[in-house]
């Protein structure tokens, strides 16, 4: 018999898990609090550019390949690898570091600041890699019914590994490096994963060897947006209705089960199956009021860094400006320790800059350039107040147009500012939390919040905050897993 699923939410790992379920022959329907589809994976339109709203890069590209097979479909999106990942710049200095994917001409980037990079590099190269395919399967790569289950699985990992896992990111790189310049810029790693190398344990230093060795990073012909565009063609040939602008607020529930979701109108949502994409964290308390996920001991856990974009349209070329950027300044490591805090002002912030139409040029009209900025900042615990983002932003503008070398006020023509506040009305996102929850020891595998409800045989999970974790990749395998346990339950409807 067909069962039915409602999937809260249109972010990546619902619209992956949706294609799945469907080839299985579940019949699924969506809501969507926000008015288009792809959650943090959005997009802005404005004043004839068009921006992406959030990732711009990814790694891993056969999760989307395992993803496409398990769906039944086409690849529906073009992607391609990047030689040159990105580019760093120092304030107070013209140089501009080039990470190239190449490791001879890496080694040439680093020549005079950093003697026998070459031989460093491949050394922790080498650790990270073994330390990757030693968890990619056995660890990050599964469901855990039990914390007994999830406990097992780690003493599969060869006990080689254990130091890193009470190192920081930073004391690994002092282990191998000796120039601030390297040990900064291969500590970024951990911005990614939405912290500080500070308080990010040394395993994720594995994220460099994913970027330099394994898959490297790729972006999408067209723009990141055109993931999502392509998905939702393949779920309208599936006739999936996507219900926009609806947003779920309370439940029904008989014996252990849901009936419905209400939406913010008072409508029922019926359904046999309910997949949540909405917070794993946040949803168990704001809407089943778990005590164990209400706000008190949601603000003691470990969120990720909440982000301040611009969006800008610009009337000239940046030609001499790469693709993606990473301006830093002269402070790392007070910068890094304090500013998730809110303890230090943002007058001289660090930022990550992408020009999208540097690939995609028709992202801006001709002639024209469109930059994505984005200033990793305190989320809504430590700075609930955000009256001061046009200063923050002419900040930002200065400091940039000054590395730049142009006065990009004269020159900007279209600007959108989305700060925490703005990212959490726009996707619940807990207090403006960019990434989701953490990746502290205590909250990944059998730790992190289930893909199953605890309480409601019906009700499962899917997205950043559960298993595995964040970044689009993890998402799809997000995907992967809550899948497989809903098949497990309720069966392949039909292949
Ligand atoms: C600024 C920024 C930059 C990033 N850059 C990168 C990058 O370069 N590379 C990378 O790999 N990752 C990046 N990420 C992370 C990546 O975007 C996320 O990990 C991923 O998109 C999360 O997908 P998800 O499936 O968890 O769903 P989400 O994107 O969180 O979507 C969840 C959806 O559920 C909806 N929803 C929530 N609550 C309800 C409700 N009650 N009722 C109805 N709908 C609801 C939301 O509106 C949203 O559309 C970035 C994130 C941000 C914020």
């Amino acid at each position: 018999m067909e069962k039915r699923v409602l999937i809260t939410g249109t972010g990546l790992g619902a619209l992956t898990a949706a294609l799945r379920l469907a080839r299985r022959g579940y019949q699924v329907e969506m809501v969507e609090k926000y008015n288009q589809p792809g959650g943090r994976l959005n997009q802005i339109k404005k004043d004839g550019f068009t921006f992406d709203m959030g990732p711009t890069f990814f790694s891993m590209t056969y999760e989307f390949e395992e993803f496409v097979k398990d769906a039944g479909i086409d690849m529906p999106f073009r992607f391609r690898e990047l030689e040159t990942l990105y580019a760093v710049n120092f304030r107070g200095s013209d140089k501009r570091y080039y990470i190239h994917k190449n490791l001879d001409a890496l080694a040439k980037e680093f020549e005079a600041v950093e003697p026998n990079f070459k031989e460093k590099m491949e050394k922790f190269l080498n650790a990270g890699g073994k330390f990757f395919h030693d968890v990619e399967h056995k660890v990050l790569k599964r469901n855990y019914d039990s914390l007994w289950d999830y406990m097992l699985a780690m003493a599969t990992v060869p006990p080689k590994h254990a130091p890193r896992l009470f190192r920081s990111v930073w004391s690994e790189m002092e282990r191998h490096f000796e120039s601030r310049e390297v040990k900064e810029i291969f500590s970024l790693v951990a911005f990614f994963l939405g912290a500080t190398p500070f308080d990010t344990p040394a395993i994720y230093t594995l994220l460099s060897y994913t970027e330099l060795v394994h898959d490297g990073y790729h972006n999408v012909e067209g723009g990141m947006y055109k993931i999502v565009e392509g998905l939702m063609d393949e779920i309208e040939k599936k006739n999936i209705k996507v219900h926009y602008n609806t947003e779920i607020v309370d439940y029904r529930s008989e014996n252990g089960q849901i009936t419905a979701f209400i939406d913010q109108h008072g409508k029922a949502w019926e359904a046999d199956i309910f997949l949540v994409n909405s917070d794993a964290a946040y949803f168990r308390g704001k809407i089943f009021k778990r005590s164990k996920f209400n706000e008190k001991k949601l603000d003691k856990m470990r969120w990720t860094l909440a982000p301040f974009t611009l969006y800008l349209g610009i009337d000239k070329k940046l030609d001499n400006v790469p693709l993606h950027n990473y301006f830093l300044g002269d402070n790392f490591e007070e910068y890094a320790k304090k500013v998730f805090k809110n303890s230090i002002t943002f007058e001289k912030p660090y930022y990550y800059v992408n020009v999208v139409s540097r690939s995609d040029p028709e992202s801006a009209p001709e002639g024209k350039d469109a930059l994505f900025v984005l200033c990793p900042v305190p989320d809504l615990r430590f700075k609930p107040d955000w009256s001061d983002k046009d200063e923050i932003t002419r900040n930002i503008i200065t400091d940039l147009s000054e590395r730049m070398g142009i006065d990009l006020d004269k020159h900007i023509i279209s600007q959108t500012v989305m700060t925490p506040e703005d990212w959490k009305d726009a996707f619940n996102l807990y207090k403006g939390s960019g990434l989701g929850l953490g990746h502290d020891l205590n909250q990944i595998g059998g730790f992190r919040p289930k893909n199953y409800d605890e309480e409601y045989g019906n009700v499962f999970y899917v997205g950043a905050s559960t298993l595995p974790g964040t970044g689009l990749p993890m998402t799809v395998i997000s995907s992967k897993l809550v899948v497989e346990r809903i098949s497990k339950k309720y069966g392949l409807l039909h292949a």
